[in-house]
């Protein structure tokens, strides 16, 4: 059993009072309407946090401004110490933050950890970048001249995160941001604000510590307040957005009208093609946990299924027969795989959606209801549809995996591709001409292309993201860290001739 009340104190958090919702250097309450931290599991307030206002949002990136001139002088792998020192922090409090994730966010307790690990995985990664952050050389056509590119940091980075992983995606960009010089402001998702609180606090530790403090910046605050205020200030450059495609879309314009860049990570509906000659037993695991793992709450969840025809039958058998062991409930218990939708309005959308599948002609296999209990529960869903089922195309954010029966590859692909987003994708097969073609620029058409391994779970290494609606936006590895900064191209001439690029004469 936690107990919720000392794991909260050792947090940092007040389960009785008004908890700050501002942190810019010191932690206030913020002056704007107080939110209600709800248990999504059994529906009890964990917590009450004191929301920002425009006011405080204003103070928020004052506190920022004032941190930047010197940090962005700061040596960079000095940066990265600080990281460094905050991925100690995450390691100490590793166990309490995850079971904070698990009780704020509802997913299962393993995730909850998993989530903590990607967020030290990724400091981790930062600080090496610290002693990076690689520009270029090129060839001068002018004799003595030396052209390099180099890369400086861009400013305020705002952080908007959405509530499904409440505290790693707040780490993709924030340990990138620090150590390529920025400070960021972090506008976490209203369902999940404790988490937020949570990390500050141990970010509060390390910046005190090393004199820091203003670098890494916090507003509760709801997205038509402090989010907007932020998608329209010039003195932000960069606003880092995840959430839903709607969201994205409408953000993504204001902040183009100020020629302000945004790194987009929006709505995913992923597919998953089982070919006949895969490895069944693999891809029936990827797909359970892809379609089931955070109740289907991960952007990356495998929501649409292509299995070819000579083993659509057994598999689906197979997979319906899984489903059927799948244990739903406390996220805390170990025993369960699945559980909570984030609160009351998803499970109304989870029910909305079925409805619209029953009436549009599909043929719900198992699951398809909401579970009568205290708690936003749901039943895991599998739903046999035809190629082209309009409901398909839309992201539900709950565990409705559609299933799909193909001819061939060629016939998977147009299917796997007709839906407008386009973040991550997987086939199971032994061929390598399958695999290679899947991956290839006529194969999948997603940010992600795996090869038997499902559509969830990636890896920091690589550069997250996807196409189309899902924004574009790439995030955590590979040279994502280039978004955080801004290239400059810098010729210096060390002869004693003033020769022009081009052959072109000016003597007087
Ligand atoms: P959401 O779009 O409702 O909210 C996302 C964030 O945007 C929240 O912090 C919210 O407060 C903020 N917001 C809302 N309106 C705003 C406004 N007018 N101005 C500024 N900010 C505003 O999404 P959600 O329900 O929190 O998360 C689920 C969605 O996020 C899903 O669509 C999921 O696929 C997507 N997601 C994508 C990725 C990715 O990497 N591609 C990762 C996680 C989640």
């Amino acid at each position: 059993m936690t107990d919720t009340r000392a794991l909260l104190t050792r947090l940092g958090i007040d389960p009785e009072g008004l908890n700050p919702g501002v942190y810019d250097g010191s932690f206030r309450e913020g002056r704007g309407k107080p939110l209600e931290s709800v248990n999504p599991a059994d529906g009890t307030v964990i917590a009450r946090i004191a929301r920002a206002s425009r006011v405080d949002y204003e103070a928020a990136v004052a506190a920022g401004l004032a941190a930047f001139p010197r940090w962005r002088m700061e040596p960079a792998p000095r940066r990265g110490e600080v990281v460094r020192l905050i991925a100690e922090e995450l390691r100490r409090h590793k166990q309490d933050l995850g079971t904070l994730v698990s009780l704020e966010n509802g997913k299962i307790l393993t995730e909850g950890l998993g989530e903590v690990q990607e967020m030290i995985d990724m400091a981790d990664y930062a600080v090496g970048l610290s002693r990076q952050l690689h520009g270029l050389t090129m060839q001068s056509e002018r004799p003595r001249h030396r052209m390099v590119e180099q890369w400086h940091p861009l400013g305020t980075v705002g952080v908007i995160t959405a509530f499904n992983f409440p505290v790693a995606v707040w780490a993709w960009n924030a340990f990138l941001a620090g150590a390529c010089g920025d400070v960021t402001l972090w506008k976490p998702a209203s369902p999940t604000p404790l988490c937020a609180l949570a990390v500050s606090r141990l970010v509060d530790r390390v910046l005190m510590l090393t004199g820091w403090r203003g670098v890494f910046n916090l507003v509760v605050g709801s997205g038509a307040e402090v989010g907007d205020a932020m998608l329209d200030d010039p003195r932000v450059p960069l606003v880092s957005l995840t959430g839903s495609c709607a969201v994205g879309k409408a953000a993504a314009a204001r902040v183009a009208a100020r020629f302000g860049r945004s790194i987009l990570e929006l709505g995913g509906n992923n597919g998953v093609i089982v070919m006949d000659d895969a490895d069944l037993e693999l891809a029936l695991r990827a797909v359970l946990f892809g379609a089931v793992g955070t109740a289907g709450q991960r952007c990356t969840s495998t929501r649409r299924l292509f299995l070819q025809r000579g083993i659509a039958r057994g598999f689906t058998e197979r997979l319906v027969a899984a489903y059927g062991r799948i244990r739903v409930g406390d996220p805390l218990d170990p025993a369960t795989l699945c559980g909570p939708l984030i609160d009351g309005s998803a499970v109304t959308d989870f029910e909305a959606a079925m409805a619209r599948i029953r009436r549009e002609g599909g043929e719900v296999l198992c699951g398809g209801n909401r579970l009568d209990r205290p708690g936003c529960f749901v039943e895991p869903t599998v739903v046999r549809a035809p190629l082209g089922f309009r409901m398909s195309f839309e992201e539900t954010f709950a565990p409705i995996l559609y299933l799909f029966e193909v001819a061939d590859l060629d016939e998977a692909l147009r299917h796997h591709n007709e839906v407008p987003q386009g973040l991550s994708s997987s086939i199971f097969t032994d061929s390598v001409r399958a695999a290679e073609r899947f991956v290839s620029a006529e194969g999948s058409d997603c940010g992600i292309a795996n090869v038997n391994i499902g559509t969830s779970g990636a890896e920091i290494g690589g550069a997250f993201g996807g196409e189309k609606d899902t924004g574009g936006g790439r995030e955590a590895g590979s040279d994502s860290w280039k978004q955080y900064m801004r290239r400059q191209t810098s010729t210096t001439n060390w002869s004693k001739d003033f020769p022009l690029a081009q052959g072109v004469k000016f003597d007087l």
